[in-house]
């Protein structure tokens, strides 16, 4: 069961030299992000060589299927493109060596944005496709929310979430920092 632990402003201390997914000795801080509107929380995160490789890694359906997609998409934006510079050339108002010009540049630039909308589809898509070590690797802690004054941060492992609260706690008054809340 993972838990949340609200710290002040994004100045988390963690529990010294453990690594946030598996708790052995850390090696170097992640920056994990989360964005509100035009408001970008960061913070540093520690894990270790094993957990980061983990993080990053791509499964092997993951990678075939981002190798299919980035065929299909070149395909796709090949025709599109195809089709406008075809269709440009063979309207019989612009037929003129200038217009030709014109329309090869503007097949290659609606080949470019399909290629561009395709790559932004494909991504998220391709995530999907992550093994469940990465999956949980990811989860290990994320920024559940935000204010101008706090952030929420949400551990997968509970041990480590109480060491961070202990570790965490602030001073100053106000919606008490280092406070676990179960999740519901
Ligand atoms: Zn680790």
């Amino acid at each position: 069961m993972s838990r949340t632990v609200q710290i002040w402003g994004d100045r988390a201390v963690f529990p010294v030299n453990a690594c946030v997914h598996c708790m052995r000795p850390s090696t170097r801080d992640v920056e994990i992000v989360k964005v509100k509107g035009y408001v970008v929380r960061r913070v540093g995160v520690p894990f270790c060589d094993e957990c980061i490789a983990l993080r990053e890694a791509k499964s092997p359906l993951q990678v075939r299927f981002e190798r299919v997609a980035v065929v299909n998409s070149i395909l796709l934006a090949m025709a599109v493109g195809m089709w406008v510079l075809v269709s440009i050339s063979s309207e019989p108002a612009f037929r003129s060596d200038r217009v030709e010009v014109w329309g090869l540049l503007l097949g290659l630039l609606v080949a470019m944005i399909v290629f561009g909308v395709m790559y932004l589809v494909v991504q998220p898509w391709s995530r999907r496709f992550r093994s469940a070590e990465t999956k949980a690797a990811l989860r290990a802690v994320t920024i559940k929310a935000f204010d101008w004054d706090t952030t929420t941060l949400e551990f997968a492992n509970q041990e480590y979430a109480e060491r961070f609260a202990q570790v965490n706690r602030a001073p100053q008054e106000g919606p008490e920092p280092g406070n676990q809340l179960e999740k519901e």
